[in-house]
């Protein structure tokens, strides 16, 4: 049973109110994934993190299966054919793109599943739906909201922005000031600077899909491809309806990506919402610089588990994970050597506890509930960790409440012949503790810690007796 209400800090309206879903048998979420043209950096993994941690307290309120998770990947799109001509020019471009997407692809559920993250429950690919992209876009010519205009790179299906009133709404932008503050001068064929790509034309060598668009009595026939901003406003619009409750992303997607869906599909379906609430996560720096590849300062989210890249060692996904959620969400971060070392300390002292299903603190879920304040949340769990050792109903409290961000410490898996290799050292150093053969019972001691075992001496606390756990050290 959950206490409190859900507040959280909407982009749309600058304030921090009560969250209350449309339907609360289906709450619905979308968040902008991955252009799958490269492998994941650090700056990639925060979305993937703090989204995660959104979907599962929504799971923890409305219950497991009344929430929606829908996360697309971007597999259409320019930089995808540059990566796939660079890297396979010997194939015909379609099987090339095709092995850029795959690959990509493949890496980043790694990347989300080695960071503890549910999946979505929906992770659509744009080009299942482009058909229906080039059916939007032919709505909003029909709404007159967008018309066919040449340009230098052929022909575009263009959405005018004069033709929506409040158009900029979420990124506090007015089209008078953006005219005022433009340098960049008005390609001929737009109406307005502003004026984005919703379908444009293909040359041979690029990917393309046949649609044909009527505006003012004619018929253009535009082999070509989608802009970015339409893919996600057709594929939300598939998944979760017309207007649904959250969309979320990083703060570099508030314009033009997000202020773009927002205009094409209020205007498509003659709403003045397409998502009632928006949530960004702040950037991310690395060792104080912006993080940029051409300057070095640059690591990927495999790299950084895998390779000794940074730091001059691994990190597991977990403690990436943790360090991520020592900072609030809209907050900055600053992401760095030492704040993994920051974040690994705290991780070593939670036990490794099975989660059966206890209650989660009120403590950590208040924090949760208060605009996903995780910095508030892991400082509570760590106070948890620290009396889980006490009581059966502490550690059941502790298991759930790190279980619900995913970050509970799991034991390494051990062959049953290793076990059982401990169990026996184990017993019989406690024979030798009770023989009072205290040198034989440190050499025990000190022979199982070689091999990674942690002892943890006690009381019975019925009989009286000593008793000796153990766990593999992490
Ligand atoms: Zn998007």
């Amino acid at each position: 049973m959950i206490m409190g209400s859900l507040q959280l800090y909407n982009t749309l309206t600058r304030n921090k109110s009560e969250f209350v879903p449309i339907d609360e048998q289906n709450v619905r979420m979308y968040v902008c994934g991955p252009t799958v043209y490269d492998f994941a950096h650090i700056g990639n993994a925060r979305p993937v993190i703090v989204f995660d941690v959104l979907n599962r307290v929504l799971r923890a309120i409305y219950g497991e299966k009344h929430v929606t998770y829908v996360r697309n990947i971007t597999d259409v799109d320019d930089k995808i054919n540059a990566r796939a001509l660079r890297d396979f020019p010997q194939l015909p471009l379609n099987e090339a793109i095709a092995k850029v997407t795959e690959k990509t692809t493949k890496q980043y559920h790694d990347d989300v599943q080695a960071l503890g993250c549910l999946a979505p429950d929906i992770e659509p690919r744009a080009t299942e739906y482009v058909m229906a992209m080039a059916e939007m876009a032919q709505d909003l010519i029909n709404k007159g909201f967008a018309y066919v205009a040449k340009g230098a790179q052929g022909r575009e299906v263009l959405f005018s922005v004069e033709s929506m009133p409040n158009y900029g709404a979420l990124s506090n932008r007015k089209l008078e000031d953006q005219k005022a503050g433009a340098r960049i001068a008005v390609e001929d064929h737009k109406r307005n600077s502003g004026d984005f790509v919703l379908w444009k034309e293909s040359s041979a060598s690029e990917p393309g899909w046949d649609a044909e668009y009527l505006d003012e009595g004619e018929t253009h026939h535009i082999k070509g491809r989608p802009g970015w901003h339409i893919e996600c406003s057709v594929m939300a619009r598939e998944h979760l309806g017309e207007v649904f409750d959250i969309h979320g992303g990083g703060l570099d997607l508030i314009f033009p990506h997000h202020e773009n869906e927002i205009a094409q599909s209020c205007c498509a379906h003659g709403e003045d919402k397409m998502a009632h609430t928006w949530l960004h996560n702040g950037f991310l720096q690395l060792e104080g610089r912006k993080m940029s590849k051409s300057d070095g300062n640059f690591v990927t989210i495999t790299e950084l588990m895998t390779t000794d890249k940074f730091g001059g060692r691994k990190w597991s996904g977990q403690v990436l994970k943790l360090a991520m959620l020592m900072t609030h969400y809209r907050e900055p971060i600053d992401f760095s050597v030492k704040r993994l070392e920051e974040a690994e300390a705290i991780w070593k002292k939670w036990p490794t506890v099975e989660n059966k299903g206890g209650a989660v603190a009120q403590s950590v879920m208040d924090a949760l509930l208060d605009d996903l304040n995780t910095v508030n949340a892991i400082q509570a769990i760590h106070t948890l960790a620290g009396k889980a050792h006490e009581s059966d109903e502490a550690a059941a409290t502790f298991a759930a409440s790190a279980d619900l961000l995913g970050l509970l410490p799991v034991a390494e898996a051990i062959s049953d012949d290793a076990s059982s290799d401990i169990e026996t050292k184990v017993a019989l150093r406690l024979e030798c503790l009770a023989n009072k053969d205290w040198g034989q019972a440190d050499q025990i001691r000190d022979e199982l810690k070689s091999m990674g075992v942690l002892l943890k001496d006690g009381k019975d606390p019925d009989t009286g007796e000593r008793v000796t756990t153990w766990e593999m050290e992490r």
